[in-house]
């Protein structure tokens, strides 16, 4: 169902707790740039580019990719004219740092919704171990939660299912520590400060979590 949405919003939240997958419906309900950070790095990496180059070894191993590279492609990217008055950015900002690089980019049009997804960490780690992707469209499976009828093979376009390297055990649990360490509780700290935070229980279904979601963010 199509919504009208004017939103400039940032998902927050841990690896795995339901960001891209909220996102990407929610943008297109909304007709609106979905902004994928992760997403955006991956496609580097898949195509060699320096930034793809560069940034590899920290994603690999679960770490976060320098504010820096982070910032100038984030920057590039709201300046293209799809993403002119409303976008959802999904994994970004995740340090203070990109949060006040961020500010300034946006000047007088600042971000009007932070939402949070919480989600505890021994879920989050559930869910990202038996997360696979689909190598060919990107839809999101769980070996358990969400299998395919066919192991390995994606439902909707019968793509190659896989596993991100970084969703493997050591990954996780580095990337669980840096978000608790680095992520969370700067950036809850400088949205509420603004007014703009909204905190959103999403350890329930995608369904019950995109229609809160939803509400939230055209109000
Ligand atoms: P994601 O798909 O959002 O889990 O991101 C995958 C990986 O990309 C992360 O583990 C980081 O290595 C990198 N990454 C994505 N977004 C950012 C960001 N805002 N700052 C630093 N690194 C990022």
């Amino acid at each position: 169902m199509g919504i009208a949405l004017t939103a400039r919003a940032v998902f927050l939240g841990g690896p795995g707790a339901g960001k891209g997958t909220q996102a990407k419906r929610l943008a297109a309900a909304a007709g609106i740039a979905h902004i994928s950070t992760g997403d955006m790095l991956r496609q580097h990496v898949a195509n060699g580019t320096p930034l793809g180059i560069q940034a590899r070894a920290f994603m690999d191993a679960g770490k976060l990719v320098t504010d820096e590279l982070i910032v100038a492609m984030v920057k590039e990217r709201i300046q293209q004219p799809d993403a002119s008055s409303a976008w959802i950015l999904d994994g970004f900002p995740r340090t203070l740092s990109q949060a006040r690089s961020l500010d300034r980019m946006l000047g007088a049009s600042p971000v009007t919704h932070a939402i949070y997804f919480l989600v505890p960490d021994a879920v989050l780690k559930d869910r990202l171990e038996g997360r696979r992707t689909c190598g060919k469209c990107g839809a999101i499976w769980h070996v358990r939660t969400q299998p395919t009828a066919r192991d390995g093979i994606c439902d909707h376009c019968g793509g190659a299912l896989q596993q991100r390297v970084d969703d493997r055990a050591e990954a996780i649990d580095r990337r669980l520590q840096e978000f608790h360490t680095t992520t969370a509780a700067p950036l809850q700290l400088h949205y509420r400060e603004r007014g703009v935070l909204h905190v959103l229980d999403a350890n329930r279904s995608p369904e019950v979590v995109y229609r809160d979601l939803a509400k939230l963010v055209q109000s």
